[in-house]
């Protein structure tokens, strides 16, 4: 009778959003251990795996290759490999690719297990001073204007935390259409977390707005919106 080969672990390996330091012992052990590294970037992951002498070999997983690049990665793991999947910075599948996999992998009875570190949604909810008790995480909103005010406008009466993930070059678009559409909230706007740039720059949407006139706006960012507050009635 053939043997029953035991399937590999596909890990979700949490790596740094920015300061190396921040790595877990536990995934610096599972990169080295694993028989394949899935990155999102192999010469972006490269880079962490030198710092961190670690020497397994690595395969590229993104958006444009999971389709081919996901079946491959199964059958391999059916046969016993296990696989680590990272993307560029912070948490795989969180605004990045790995979802597919993660999807496939266990629709296969492939276990799949959680490393657990940075994510960045986090890192900036954390340091922002509004209530983190509930929260919603938005993510990047569409890149077409009259798309992403829709998602906006659903979200105007949404009283919980709201947090989003934008490129530096939409930024002030956002910041404009979250004063419009939203109104005059409490916002923080987390800056290149954990690096030597490190900012967050909070207070009412229109005061960030006037602020960040002067400069133009560099790095990567995550917002947080204080979540609808009704008006409190006037006593009279
Ligand atoms: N998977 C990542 C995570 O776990 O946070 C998110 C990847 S997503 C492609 C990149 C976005 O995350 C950036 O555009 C920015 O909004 C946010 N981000 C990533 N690194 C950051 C940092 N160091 N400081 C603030 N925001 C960051």
């Amino acid at each position: 009778m053939p043997q029953k080969t035991t399937p590999g672990t596909l890990y979700i390996v949490s790596t740094p959003i920015g300061n190396l330091e921040d790595i877990t012992l536990r995934a610096i052990r599972i990169l080295k251990e694993v028989t394949t590294i899935a990155a999102e970037d192999t010469r972006q992951t490269g880079k962490l795996l030198a710092h961190f002498q670690i020497n397994t070999p690595m395969t590229s997983y993104h958006d444009f290759n999971k389709e081919g690049k996901t079946p491959v990665f199964i059958q391999r793991m059916q046969k016993g490999d296990s696989f680590a999947l990272v993307s560029d910075a912070g948490t795989p599948s969180i605004s990045d690719p790995g979802y597919y996999l993660i999807r496939t992998a266990l629709s296969k009875d492939i276990p799949v297990c959680p490393i657990p570190g940075p994510v960045a949604l986090i890192a900036a909810l954390s340091v922002s001073g509004l209530p983190t008790d509930r929260f919603v995480f938005e993510g990047f909103l569409a890149r077409k204007k009259g798309k992403r005010d829709k998602q906006l406008e659903a979200l105007k009466d949404e009283p919980r935390t709201l947090i989003f993930y934008e490129s530096p070059y939409r930024i002030i678009s956002l910041l404009n259409a979250i004063l419009t559409l939203l109104g005059d909230r409490e916002i923080v706007i987390a800056r290149e977390l954990t690096k030597l740039h490190e900012e967050t720059i909070k207070g009412s949407v229109s005061q960030v707005l006037n602020d960040l006139k002067t400069k133009k706006f560099r790095g990567e960012a995550s917002i947080v919106v204080e979540g609808y507050r009704p008006k409190k009635q006037s006593q009279t």
